[in-house]
């Protein structure tokens, strides 16, 4: 599916102006353009290029071709039809576009305050990332709210390989600390959102949306195994759920404080001894591989 805000036009250019400039194609106009009607002949750059002598308009240099442009943008910039196709524009990766987020304020929705957000489209992992796997375009991929809550505040964020099949690492700092985000499967990685390291605080505030962390596209027998494999829907609701039962019971272990079996509080790592908060990030966060495929 498309971005709404994606359009096509017709765009007509002159193939030997110095500097190509796109008309849109206004059915209207036409009869009164230079190039579409006799007076091409008086162009000085028909005159120019004469190879093609005749009288009839419109005038032998004049080209159309088919363009997309991004209707939101206060810039417009056409497009070819195909390239559009191939972008984010042309597929279901819109959604995490900031200007079309921004424009239908499409971020993270409210939620009960007592439980953490799970967004039903999406797959999860046991180290709680979720990626969204599309039938067709870019696969996206980031932290889900636990994770988020966990971390609380992220000040900076560094990315491993910016591309490539790998499995995609991102270094996020709290505080004094420094705590590794992996992607367990290997995936094509083809970006990585950079818009985060000059705006980290979107990772933990807009974690499904514009906080995505990483983009590519995952091999088709992966993406068939991870279909089956991850938590997704109700669930993952459910999964979600034990996931919060558990930290708390691991915490009254490690600090043998009572929980209230609330929710825990935001930037829990960071109120943790460091030996404590690496004890439950290694349980809760860190990728577990199936027996037999490598680290
Ligand atoms: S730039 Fe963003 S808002 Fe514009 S068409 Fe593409 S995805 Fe949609």
């Amino acid at each position: 599916m498309n971005c709404p805000f994606l359009r096509e036009t017709k765009v007509r250019f002159c193939q030997n102006a110095p500097s190509r400039k796109l008309i849109p194609r206004a059915a209207d106009a036409l009869s009164e353009e230079r190039c579409s009607s006799a007076s091409f002949a008086g162009c000085p750059i028909y005159r120019d290029h004469g190879e093609q002598q005749q009288s009839a308009p419109p005038c032998p240099y004049l080209h159309e071709s088919l363009m997309q442009y991004c209707a939101a943008s206060p810039v417009t910039r056409f497009v070819p039809y195909s390239e559009a196709m191939l972008s984010r524009c042309g597929s279901e990766a819109y959604h995490y576009c900031d200007l079309y987020l921004e424009l239908t304020h499409a971020g993270w929705p409210a939620h009960p305050s007592d439980s953490i957000a799970v967004e039903p489209g999406l797959f999860y992992t046991n180290n709680h990332c979720w990626l969204d796997l599309p039938e067709s375009g870019p696969c996206h991929i980031g932290i889900d709210a636990f994770l988020a809550r966990l971390l609380g505040e992220v000040t900076h964020i560094d990315y491993g390989a910016l591309r490539g099949l790998v499995r995609p690492i991102a270094l996020l700092k709290v505080d004094d600390a420094s705590w590794q985000v992996t992607f367990p499967e290997k995936i094509e990685l083809t970006g990585c959102n950079l818009y985060l390291r000059s705006d980290p605080q979107r990772l933990t505030a807009e974690p499904y949306t514009q906080g995505w962390l990483f983009e590519g596209s995952v091999p088709a027998e992966t993406a068939a195994r991870l279909r089956a494999q991850l938590a997704t829907g109700e669930a993952a609701h459910a999964w979600m759920d034990s996931e919060t039962r558990r930290l708390n019971e691991q915490i009254q272990q490690l600090t043998a404080v009572a929980a209230d079996g609330g929710l825990f509080a935001p930037g829990l790592l960071s109120a943790l001894d460091r030996e404590d908060a690496l004890v439950v990030f290694q349980e809760f966060c860190s990728p577990r591989y199936p027996e037999g495929r490598n680290a």
